[in-house]
């Protein structure tokens, strides 16, 4: 559950490469960070895995299926965005429940699901609130547990803490990584932070201009980087 593999994924608008043939095999509970500068498709390429963009070429294979035509819906994967979108009308309760609720579940589930994200989460004293008497900090959690509810086989993150502050950045780092430790699951996560990348990251994926330019654990990039472009990303010393 939750292995992914890329098959020479491209994407194009138009007449526009954005995305040049990436092979990548993603293994189950792998927490797999995508770096690389502004532009250079790595919010396309997530977008792809999970089904908000189309794949121009190649194949998306997750557990053994193919699934490079089949609607976000069917992919068992669940997105993260910086903007986190939380219904302003509906309490934190709600607001994680809500996608679970419209699939049909029953009522005790959805709570029993909420209830437990929420623990995890540290929201249990805030489930009763409306998004805006939360702090950033917070709606993002509730963005999170959105997600955690809905019991993904693997969680896109797109930049997930670009619009918070230093201090929360952090904090919310440590809580990733811990969400990652204790659910076991597959992590692809975008961001242009070399020191988000080097601190969640089992395997780091540096994109340039829609290639891979390196694969490989946070020290075997740091000591051993592929090129220049890789070494001034990651700060190796020359
Ligand atoms: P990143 O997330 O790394 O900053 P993106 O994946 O957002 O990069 O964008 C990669 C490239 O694709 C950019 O040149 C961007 O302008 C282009 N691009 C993204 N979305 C579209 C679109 N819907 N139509 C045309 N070009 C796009
Ligand atoms: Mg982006």
């Amino acid at each position: 559950m939750g292995a992914i593999r890329l098959d020479r994924i491209e994407k194009w608008f138009e007449e526009l490469q954005v995305i040049k043939g990436i092979d990548l095999e993603i293994e189950d509970g792998e927490f797999i960070v995508f770096v690389g500068p502004s532009g250079c498709g790595k919010s396309t390429l997530l977008r792809m895995i999970g089904g908000l963009e189309e794949i121009s070429r190649g194949n998306l294979v997750i557990d053994g299926k193919d699934v490079t035509s089949d609607p976000p819906s069917k992919r068992g994967l669940s997105m993260v965005f910086q903007s986190y979108a939380l219904y302003p009308h509906m309490s934190v309760r709600e607001n994680m429940g809500f996608s679970l609720k419209t699939a049909g579940a029953p009522k005790s589930e959805v709570t029993e699901k909420v209830d437990d994200a929420a623990s995890i989460l540290k929201l249990g004293d805030y489930l009763d609130r409306r998004p805006k008497a939360l702090s950033g900090g917070q709606r993002q959690r509730v963005a999170i547990g959105r997600s955690i509810v809905r019991d993904p086989t693997a969680f896109l993150f797109d930049e997930p803490l670009s619009n918070l502050d230093a201090a929360l950045r952090v904090e919310m780092r440590y809580e990733i990584a811990k969400l990652h430790q204790t659910l076991g699951r597959t992590m692809i996560y975008v961001t242009h932070d070399q020191v988000e990348a080097m601190t969640l990251a089992d395997r780091i994926v540096v994109l340039e201009f829609g290639t891979i330019s390196q694969v490989g654990t946070p020290r075997e990039l740091y000591e051993r980087p592929a090129n220049l472009f890789v070494a001034e990303f990651i700060g190796s010393p020359a």
